[in-house]
């Protein structure tokens, strides 16, 4: 039988060190039950709140192995996209709410976080370009009550590197005063003061996770989604250790389809105006699969929000809602109109990563590296780029993808920096 680890592939040291946090924080439970059982402790229920509290403090070890020595109460869990940090995140949630305090994956505590509807564990997941301060302060506010189900209150942040500001200030806050049975889990890409602010690192255990081997991923696609093994491969590998890519590259036929287009665009570059329309037809495939996946919620929430605002009601409420509901759903349109901006980019840098891994074989190629290739079913074609370009000129184009990439991250408009893009890997 699996427990809640079972699916962080490729990533053992991470595991070992959850596994032992898990450990010492059920030690601290059991160490303060008496307390929470109403039973005579040698201390009052506030001072076994107090001594809780210290035991998180590291800077004293006690003589014997006392129960926080592998537990905090903030942690950041960085990798590569898809190397699992949110699915990492979630199964040490698991583990906390566990009532054997493992991680089983078959306790009430275990099925509850891992199906989303634990009540002391927030999952806060931007939707658009930044996680705002209202935000994150009702998420403080609430991760600071006692955790209803005796054991944490978690609160999982998926891209913490989106935080505004504000909204990491008044983090920090809750981060440095942590009330006793409060954790904080973040997922950023790295520890990088661009990623995550310097202040909220230092209070924070990192946990670094890599990125998985294609072995590692075909291997889960298997066991756990049922794919047939040679598809599993392959995906595993096109997906370059992505473990959610890998698989919707081997369940979905549109997500094949995407990158089949992706990866006819290094034939397709035989001019200035081929260029420009592999631009155009780029730009435009990611804007169509962003507004395919954001459609239906879109919609829901609007009918829900004009359900809720009595729409077309004509009672005698109804003026006065209508007045409210103008600021509400402008509200709502702002909000829809960042996460489709969010998901344009990132299908493009999933359109990008791709092709940034045709390049990648032509550079091994040329350089006679001996590397399995990223996209074994346009192999034949990088190993005639890499004869054409030879190794300068495959390193050149796939930088010049990377450079793309690289700007589109710093806010150049995606068309100019993809126009850009093709021109160079045209020119060579
Ligand atoms: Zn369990």
């Amino acid at each position: 039988m699996t427990d809640v680890f079972a699916d962080l592939v490729g990533q053992d040291e991470a595991v070992a060190t959850l596994r032992r946090a898990a450990a010492s924080a059920a030690a601290l439970l059991r160490a303060a039950a008496p307390v929470a059982a109403g039973r005579a402790g040698p201390t009052g229920g506030d001072d076994d709140l107090d001594a809780l509290a210290e035991e998180f403090d590291e800077s004293g070890p006690g003589p014997e192995v006392e129960p926080g020595a592998g537990m905090t109460h903030a942690w950041i869990f960085t990798g590569p996209p898809g190397s699992g940090r949110s699915v990492a995140a979630r199964a040490f949630a698991a583990a906390l709410q566990c009532v054997h305090g493992t991680g089983c994956g078959h306790c009430p505590g275990c099925h509850t976080t891992l199906g989303g509807t634990h009540a002391d564990v927030r999952l806060v997941v931007p939707e658009g370009l930044s996680i705002g301060v209202n935000e994150m302060r009702a998420l403080v506010l609430r991760a600071a009550s006692t955790p209803s189900g005796g054991r944490w209150q978690v609160v999982i942040i998926e891209d913490a590197d989106r935080l505004t500001e504000a909204a990491g200030n008044a983090l920090l806050k809750a981060v440095e005063e942590p009330p006793p049975r409060t954790v904080f889990l973040l997922c950023a890409p790295s520890t990088h003061p661009d990623d995550i602010s310097v202040t909220i690192r230092s209070r924070c255990r990192v946990v670094p996770l890599r990125q998985p081997p294609a072995g590692a991923v075909a291997e889960v696609l298997v066991r756990r989604d049922g794919i047939a093994p040679d598809v599993a491969e392959w995906a595993a590998a096109a997906a370059q250790g992505h473990v959610g890519r890998a698989r919707r590259l081997a369940s979905d036929p549109e997500a094949r389809q995407r990158r089949d287009a992706v990866l006819a665009v290094p034939r397709r570059l035989t001019g200035v105006g081929a260029a420009f329309d592999a631009a155009s037809a780029l730009i435009e495939a990611a804007e169509a699969e962003a507004a395919a996946s954001v459609a239906e919620i879109d919609e829901a929430e609007r009918a829900a929000l004009q359900t809720a605002l009595g729409a077309g009601g004509t009672g005698r409420g109804a003026a006065g809602a209508m007045r409210g509901a103008a600021g509400q759903l402008k509200d709502l349109e702002r909000r829809q109109k960042s996460r489709a901006t969010r998901a344009q980019r990132d299908a493009l840098d999933r359109a990008l990563v791709d092709l940034a891994g045709f390049y990648r074989d032509a550079l091994t190629m040329a350089l006679r590296a001996p590397v399995a290739p990223v996209h074994t079913d346009t192999a034949a074609l990088a190993g005639a780029g890499a004869q054409k370009w030879d190794a300068d000129g495959a390193l050149r184009r796939l930088e010049a993808v990377l450079e793309c990439r690289a700007a589109i991250e710093a806010n150049v408009k995606p068309r100019i920096a993809v126009e850009a893009m093709m021109l160079a890997l045209w020119k060579g």
